[in-house]
Formats: structure tokens, C-alpha cells, sequence
């Protein structure tokens, strides 16, 4: 034996609720040293002590061996004096409060050991839909503050029966220390209630089994919220739940038992397996092998998950329909229902059944979605099983609240190297999504101890997010909407001084007052200059504008025919009056605005094709034109750019509409859109190129989740010689804005 050596140890990251005291515990037992472990406002603390050499190893192995769930960030260590007399390695208190930031793991499906016991007839588990252990269970939606303990989260209520109490304190047991460790006798319970709100008798597993496959639809409690489920493959109870959800077309999200009954209906990839099976278990878009009627109305993908809760693996293994509706439970726009108080209210107009239980949910969190785009996953929405998680950039932030878009919000709270975006909160015109925010930054603010000295919005003078967090009486950093875009896919892929930004996008507030949304951009973290841009058009109706894609398409035939438009058949299946209408606001400019967005233009060819003239959800028409676009068709429209990088698709628009009227292939027509837009992007990177010497261009905004129109733009960028970058973790639609701006506050802000 060397001599005897004590070691403080501080290690950081996701280290709480993930099991990490018992593995160090075991760990100290393995190599026979003495000392403690603790939680701390950091992260873990220890003291351990015992042969230098012995030391070395164990700290090497802290690395090494560190549980599945756990994220190490840092480890320090320091030589201090031994103690005397000290033979044991125990598990201390936790240390409150600690003002520093620590890390809460996020919510984890359940994990192979857990649904082994829970399936076992023997088990004092078997069947049990709370099951967890410190691999898996529910983590961020159940914890009220840190540091991560039992009192804290919204299993205070429950108290442990001798059994699992033997368990959490047994360090040598796999719950060892799991907070929301519970049983049959001790824990959270079913109750299956029918719209009356009385309870329904007999087993609440099997009586919901039993309700789905009968057609019936039912609410059922999950980690986030509530999910409405119906019988995917039952076309009434689908069509009886868009009815009463108020959700014409917007897809719904499927579930399956497994892997094996998802190849039955769809075609999946490697990367989509990988995708389906991770730790996440988000929803994954899809190509559909057969038509499921009325899932997602003329579109190619549909969202796929498979069960991430001990409920809904015994849902399926109790007998549930193959395929399952598992969709947010809301209405229409509203976000996600999670709390049990106002859910008679809220749901029960829409379903027949509630499957619920007594454990709170204490923060909403909606279901995540990603899919497969050129080879590398793309997160569509990043939510459930991913926050709060930390964003990796190498950044050193001021601590700085960044308040993001106001459709599909995500807020992001930032301090030293960590930038933590919030959950999917949605629009936040909505009164409820709205409250949603506010409370969520609050929470973030608790959790990991960041006192915001500093705001970071979008420029729009009216979004709700920007108006919040102008109104915190701290400096602001306004942030143009695109520049933000360009700004996180630079720092997620860390790159340095300036680039050629191509923001592809819905709608984003412009210095110039105008709305943009087709824009090339040269930027750095803290300036940018537009280099090109998507033609300006004028388009009358205001909000109603962008659910009412026929209102962009005349827009855009008065712009190229004035009124010799009204002549086309177009004008005829729309009606001349209504066309007329639109060009006598554009005239006299009654409620106009001038726009250059990529997703406008998008809906007007999607209008003058005929394919969607109301957009059910945000999307739709542009959805639809990609679905029918024909995949290997070359061709391409001619277009103009002028000396200051302004696009007329005046030329584009004329031919388009000569093959349209002569009754031309209009998947054909779709495709050669698809492929002039991503040639216009070509060109005005070659001219920013040109002017600049720059050859990294970086790709955002939302119109981008069209994945004809991404792999056009790619191949003719990397053909070109560019470098093309593309969000990591991120979306590539509005979920990113929030890490953009704060990463241009922290290049921008004055100290
Ligand atoms: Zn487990
Ligand atoms: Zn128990
Ligand atoms: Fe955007």
C-alpha cells in the first residue's frame, strides 16, 4: 500500500437522478476507499481517500464507467489532508442551494430491467405502470426545484412502503436513490374515469384496452401530458376525434407496439430504427407503405413512436390496437393538457374516457419529433427526452434570458458554457401557451439558478415573447429574425467570423419594416447585411393571408399579369369576384404588407396548381405541393437576379402558369419550382462569394424542413464548391431562434 492520499472530487453535468451516488458508492467499495459522496448545487461532490494509485484509478473510472444516463461536463480534483480514522464510504446529504447551475436529466424511457420485471408474473412489480429505477422514469416533468431529491418533486406525496424504502437506501440495489422509486402498495395509482367523471370498474388497463379497440377515444396520462388515443385503423373513431379535436387535416402521431409492427406500415431506414429505438423515444416522420385513411391527408410522412411509458408498453401487451392515435391532447392550438385540475373542462368534449393517475405532472412537455434528411437526423421539435439538456457550443455567456419566436417558442436561458433551451411551448398567442412561457422561464430561472442580467428578443415590435422581455426592466439586445437563424446554426457547428447565411422562412420581422423570409445574408455573430432576397411581394389580408394561401397566388398573378389575370382559369376556380377583391386592397393598399418570405411563395404556386387553398396548419399548402412534386424531374424555370440581389420570378411565374393553364404535369410544374428556388439560393450564394470570398454557407428556417427543396439546395451548393451547415440539435424552423439570440447577445452586449 502507498501512502494514504484524500482526493476532493467536483464532477459537473447531468449527474443528478441518474443513479450517480450509488455507481460512486459501489465504485469506492470496489477499490476499498473511504470518504462520502454528495449532491451539491454543482453537480456531485466526493471525498475519497485512500493509495494514491488506487485514487488514480477510481477518478478514472468516475469517467469511465459513468452511468447510462449520466453527462459528465467537468471533473476537478484536489489533494487534501486525510482523515483519520475513517473506514466507510457513505452517501451524505444533499447540499441545498448552491449558487451555481446544476444539470436535471431529462425524462427517460423506461429501461430493459424495469419492463423485464414489470412483465414477470413473480416480481412485486409485475404489471405495476409506475415502475422506474435510477436508469430510467420520469426526471425533469416531475421536479418542483433541485437539488434533484424526493421532497422536491412531485413524488413528495407518497410515501415509501418498507420494501421500496429497502431498495432506495440499499446502495448495492438499481434504486438505490431513485427518486420516484414506488411500488403497487406505496405508489402513484390508475383510475379510469368516463365522461361523467365517475370511475369505471374493473382492471383500468384492460377496461381501456377493451374502450380503444370498441372504436371509443381515451385520454391517457404521460410523462409531459395527456395523449388522446384511438384505433388508428378504425376510420370513424379517427374521424370522430378530428371532429371533436377541431383539427381538419394536421396529422396525428401513431403508436405501435414495437418495431416489428411498425415495418407492417411504414418504410424504415437504419438511421429511422435508431431513431425510433433511442433513450428518447421521440416521434419519428416516416414514409407510409399503405395508405392509414385520414392520418396525415395528403402527405407522405407520418409521425411514429413507440411506447416510452410502462402504461403504454402495457397497453399493447394487454391487447391494444396494432396502431394507436397517440396525439397532444388538446384543442385545436392550445398546447398540450398536463394538469388533472381543468381536465374535465378541457377534454372532455373531445374524448370518452380518461385514464389518469395521482402523480402529478409538475411541467408540461409535448412529444419530440425528428426524421432522417440527407443522411443525419433533423429535429423538427425538441421537447420530451431531450430537455433540458444543455446545447454544446464552446460559448461563454453572460447569464441572459433569450425569449425566441412566438410560433412554436422555445426559450433559452444561458450562463458561462451552458445555453439550456426550454421546452416546446408553442404560439404564443395563445392565452395558455402564453402563461405556458412565462411559468417555464420562471421554473428554468429556480432549477438551474440563472439570474437573467441580461434579454435577448426578435426585433418584431409586436410578438408577445419580444414585449415580455422588453418589459423586464434589463438590457435588451433586439435580434433580426434571420440573423438569429444564421447565428445558432454558426454556433452549433462552431464556426468563426463570417459566413453566407441562406434563411429560408415563414415570416420574420426585417429592420427595412417589411416582413422577409427569402433571405441571403451575409453575417457574423454581431452584424449581418442582406445579400439577396426572395422577389418582394405586396399581399393583401393581413393574418388571413397566411391561412389562405389563394390570397398570395392572386397576389402574386397581379404582380406578373395586372388585371389580365382575371382572365386565367385560375381566376374562374377561384372566382373573379373574390380576385377582384384581393386586387382592389392591393390597389388602394388596405391592410397590405410587403413580403419576400420563401414560405409565401410556396403558397402561391401551391394555390395556382390547385393543391391547397386553406391551410389547415402551418404548412399545409407547401407540405402538399413537395408530396406531389415528381422526385426526378430535372427541369427548371428562368428567373432574374438584379445588381442588388433581388430575385423576379416574374419570368418563373409566367411559364409556370402557361403550363399550368394548358392542363401541363403539374408534379412536373412542382418540381421545377422546387428546383428553381434552390438554384436562385445557388446563384446568390455564388454573387455574396463573389463579393465576399466567403464559401461557408449556413441554411435555416423552416421552409428547409422541405426535403426536396434541402437536397436540391445541397447538392447544388456542394457542386458549386461551398461548405453547407445545417442545425445540430437544434430545429431548423423557429425552435432554434431563442439559442441564436442568445448567442448574438453574448458577442453584441456591452459590458
Ligand atoms: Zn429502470
Ligand atoms: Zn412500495
Ligand atoms: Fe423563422
Amino acid at each position: 500500500m502507498g501512502e494514504l492520499e484524500r482526493r476532493r472530487i467536483e464532477v459537473g453535468g447531468v449527474v443528478q437522478g441518474v443513479g450517480f451516488r450509488p455507481f460512486i458508492y459501489n465504485l469506492a467499495k470496489r477499490h476499498g476507499l473511504s470518504g462520502f459522496v454528495l449532491n451539491d448545487g454543482k453537480g456531485a461532490l466526493m471525498e475519497a481517500q485512500g493509495a494514491g494509485a488506487v485514487l488514480d484509478l477510481f477518478v478514472k473510472a468516475v469517467r469511465g464507467e459513468a452511468p447510462q444516463l449520466a453527462k459528465i461536463s467537468f471533473l476537478h480534483f484536489s489533494k487534501i489532508a486525510p482523515v483519520e480514522n475513517e473506514n466507510i464510504f457513505r452517501i451524505a446529504e444533499s447540499l441545498p442551494s448552491v449558487a451555481e447551475t446544476t444539470m436535471v436529466s431529462p425524462d427517460t424511457d423506461v429501461c430493459d430491467d424495469c419492463l423485464a420485471e414489470m412483465l414477470n408474473p413473480a416480481d412485486r412489480r409485475f404489471l405495476y405502470p409506475f415502475i422506474n429505477c435510477t436508469n430510467c422514469g420520469p426526471r425533469y416533468t416531475i421536479v418542483r426545484q433541485t437539488p434533484y431529491d424526493r421532497p422536491y418533486t412531485s413524488m413528495s406525496g407518497f410515501d415509501m412502503c418498507p420494501e421500496c424504502r429497502a431498495e432506495y437506501e440499499d446502495p448495492s440495489n438499481r434504486r438505490f436513490h431513485a427518486q420516484p422509486n414506488a411500488c403497487q402498495k406505496c405508489g402513484p395509482s390508475l383510475e379510469l374515469l368516463d365522461a361523467r367523471w365517475t370511475t369505471v370498474r374493473g382492471d383500468p388497463i384492460n377496461k381501456t384496452v377493451e374502450f380503444l379497440n370498441g372504436g371509443a377515444i381515451v385520454a391517457i396520462k404521460g410523462v409531459g401530458g395527456y395523449h388522446l388515443a384511438c384505433d388508428a385503423l378504425n376510420v370513424n373513431a379517427v374521424r370522430l376525434l378530428r371532429e371533436r379535436k377541431v383539427r381538419k387535416e394536421k396529422p396525428f402521431a401513431l403508436m405501435v407496439r414495437d418495431l416489428e409492427a411498425a415495418r407492417g406500415y411504414f418504410e424504415i431506414s437504419r438511421a429511422e430504427e435508431e431513431l425510433l429505438l433511442s433513450r428518447e423515444k421521440p416521434i419519428v416522420l416516416l414514409k407510409g407503405k399503405i395508405e392509414l385513411r385520414g392520418i396525415a391527408p395528403g402527405l407522405v410522412e407520418h409521425g411514429l413512436f413507440l411506447p416510452n411509458t410502462p402504461l403504454q408498453h402495457l397497453l399493447f401487451a394487454c391487447g391494444a390496437p396494432r396502431v394507436l392515435v397517440m396525439t397532444s391532447g388538446n384543442i385545436s392550438d392550445e398546447p398540450i393538457v398536463f394538469e388533472d385540475e381543468g381536465l374535465k373542462e378541457r377534454l372532455s368534449d373531445v374524448a370518452d374516457y380518461f385514464l389518469t393517475n395521482n402523480r402529478p405532472i409538475v411541467w408540461r412537455c409535448d412529444d419530440s419529433v425528428v426524421r432522417v434528411a440527407n443522411g443525419a437526423t433533423a429535429v423538427v421539435r425538441r421537447s420530451r427526452g431531450f430537455v433540458p439538456s444543455a446545447i454544446q457550443s464552446g460559448f461563454s455567456f453572460p447569464e441572459i434570458l433569450a425569449c425566441g419566436g412566438d410560433l412554436k417558442n422555445v426559450f433559452c436561458l444561458a450562463k458561462g458554457s451552458l445555453a439550456i433551451p426550454g421546452p416546446h411551448i408553442g404560439d404564443l398567442w395563445n392565452a395558455e401557451a402564453f402563461r405556458s412561457f412565462k411559468a417555464s422561464i420562471e421554473h428554468f430561472k429556480n432549477v438551474f439558478r440563472i439570474e437573467p442580467k441580461n434579454v435577448a428578443v426578435d426585433m418584431h415590435p409586436g410578438y408577445f415573447s419580444s414585449n415580455h422581455g422588453r418589459s423586464l426592466g434589463l438590457p435588451v439586445t433586439e435580434v433580426q429574425h434571420h440573423h438569429a437563424h444564421v447565428a445558432s446554426v454558426m454556433a452549433e457547428n462552431g464556426l468563426v467570423g463570417s459566413v453566407i447565411g441562406v434563411a429560408l422562412d415563414g415570416t420574420g420581422y426585417g429592420p427595412d419594416g417589411t416582413i422577409w423570409g427569402g433571405e441571403v445574408l451575409i453575417c457574423s455573430y454581431d452584424s449581418f447585411k442582406r445579400a439577396g432576397h426572395l422577389p418582394k411581394i405586396r399581399i393583401a389580408g393581413g393574418d388571413k393571408s397566411a391561412k389562405e394561401p389563394w390570397r398570395i397566388g392572386a397576389a402574386v398573378l397581379r404582380h406578373v399579369f395586372g388585371d389580365s389575370a382575371l382572365d386565367l382559369n385560375y381566376a374562374g376556380n377561384i372566382g373573379v369576384k373574390k380576385m377582384e377583391a384581393v386586387f382592389s386592397a392591393i390597389s388602394a393598399n388596405v391592410n397590405c404588407h410587403d413580403s419576400t418570405s420563401a414560405g409565401r411563395w410556396f403558397d402561391a404556386v401551391s394555390s395556382i396548381l390547385y393543391v391547397c387553398q386553406h391551410n389547415g396548419f402551418e404548412g399545409q399548402a407547401p407540405m402538399m405541393l413537395e408530396a406531389m412534386a415528381d422526385k426526378v424531374e430535372t427541369g427548371e424555370f428562368d428567373f432574374e437576379i438584379g445588381s442588388d440581389g433581388a430575385v423576379s420570378f416574374d419570368e418563373t411565374v409566367r411559364s409556370l402558369v402557361v403550363m399550368a393553364e394548358n392542363g401541363g404535369d403539374f408534379g412536373k410544374i412542382s418540381a421545377m419550382f422546387h428546383n428553381t428556388v434552390a438554384r436562385v439560393v445557388l446563384r446568390l450564394c455564388e454573387k455574396a462569394r463573389a463579393e465576399t470570398g466567403l464559401k461557408e454557407v449556413c441554411l435555416g428556417g423552416g421552409v428547409f424542413q422541405n426535403q426536396l427543396l434541402l437536397s436540391r439546395t445541397l447538392r447544388n451548393l456542394n457542386d458549386a464548391g461551398f461548405k453547407a451547415f445545417l442545425p445540430q440539435n437544434l430545429p431548423i424552423n423557429d425552435g432554434c431562434l431563442s439559442f441564436g439570440q442568445a448567442v448574438i447577445a453574448a458577442k453584441t452586449r456591452r459590458p
